[in-house]
């Protein structure tokens, strides 16, 4: 099974996330961690994309997208995965999809929570990471807004995409997850 989960910052992505990886028993890709452990760790990776992080931006597709293919060529990721934070731009569905019809594969779910933008500041100030600052977290909402939206349509054509409403206790939402998820074969 090979779900994608989409959502602006502070939508519960990362909780739902730990939860449906944990159901299916599928290795979780989280760009957000992965990138933030490359910081931590002072990598070359980290080095370039550091500032953008620190700025609300995306770090440039040229960058992400080779280490996420890497990852899922791996074999843990060869029957499943699930990804948290990625793609956020059409270049990285498009790299995505470009991969995954090499190998005769496709996406079974892109898993949209849907999260009023009040609910989002809310939720994003009380959270208390370094780039939840109220400008970085302004600029976070506006990038999801231009470069990541476009991503429902992109998805929604190609008859994936789910939507969730995103309003509501974490068990709430992950049953409604569920409720799309199950009877798929994983
Ligand atoms: P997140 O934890 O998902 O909010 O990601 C934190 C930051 O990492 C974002 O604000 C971006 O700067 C960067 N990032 C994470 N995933 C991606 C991605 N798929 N493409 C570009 N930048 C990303």
């Amino acid at each position: 099974m090979r779900i994608i989960l989409l959502g602006p910052p502070g939508s519960g992505k990362g909780t739902q996330a730990d939860a449906i990886a944990e159901a299916y028993n599928l290795p979780l890709l989280t760009t957000g961690a992965m990138l933030r452990a490359a910081v931590e760790a002072g990598s070359d990776l980290g080095k370039q994309a550091k500032e953008y992080m620190a700025s609300g931006a995306l770090v440039p597709d040229e960058l992400i997208i080779g280490v996420v293919l890497d990852r899922l060529a791996a074999d843990d990721c060869a029957h499943g995965f699930l990804l948290d934070g990625f793609p956020r731009s059409l270049g990285q569905a498009e790299a995505l999809d470009h991969m995954l019809h090499e190998n005769q594969q496709s996406v079974a779910h892109v898993v949209q929570l849907d999260v009023p933008e009040s609910d989002l500041l809310q939720r994003l100030a009380g959270r208390g990471r370094d780039d939840d600052n109220e400008t970085t977290i302004r600029e976070r909402l506006k990038v999801y807004q231009e470069s990541t939206v476009p991503l429902i349509d992109y998805y929604s054509s190609r008859g994936v995409l789910r939507a969730i409403d995103g309003v509501g206790t974490v068990e709430e939402i992950r049953d409604r997850i569920r409720s799309v998820t199950d009877g798929t074969n994983a």
